[in-house]
């Protein structure tokens, strides 16, 4: 993959010599237009290694580009459904460690916020938007 070149020495991407991206323009998988993020998303789909991929980077909240077939907003959603899911009754609480409402939703950093839950879900919710957020004002910077 052409793009690995640029990337710190000691960076422990997965380099499978039979990767479907191997040999391809990996600049699709590290763009931010919507026709070249569906081409490699499919071509990740034809990869015998998307599941391990996949896994390395939703490991790798700072992670960018698209793995597994997953790009950063899919492999937040994942995060956030498995901290979700990972949730006992007695971890959805708020800052203060009194219970939330049952009818509130939890996963959205509007409940973080809001009714200042700091359920795994919310948490991890609200850090994804943070970084999503960091992100944007970077690629504003950048384009500047
Ligand atoms: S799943 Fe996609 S990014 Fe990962 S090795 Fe295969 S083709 Fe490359
Ligand atoms: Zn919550």
């Amino acid at each position: 993959m052409s793009g690995y070149l640029a990337l710190p020495v000691g960076w422990d991407a997965p380099d499978f010599p039979d990767a479907a991206c191997k040999g391809a323009d990996t600049d699709l998988w590290f763009s931010m237009n919507h026709a070249d993020q569906r081409a490699a998303k499919a071509a990740c789909g034809t990869c015998p290694h998307r599941v391990d991929c996949a896994e390395w980077a939703i490991a790798r909240p700072g992670e960018w580009g698209i793995w597994g077939g997953l790009n950063g907003n899919d492999r937040a959603q994942i995060r956030i459904s498995r901290a979700a899911a990972a949730a006992k009754p007695g971890d959805i609480v708020d800052r203060h460690g009194r219970p939330i409402p049952a009818h509130v939703k939890h996963g959205s950093p509007s409940t973080y916020a809001n009714w200042a839950c700091r359920c795994q879900a919310c948490t991890v919710a609200a850090a994804e938007a943070k970084r999503a957020y960091l992100e944007r004002a970077n690629d504003t910077e950048d384009a500047a």
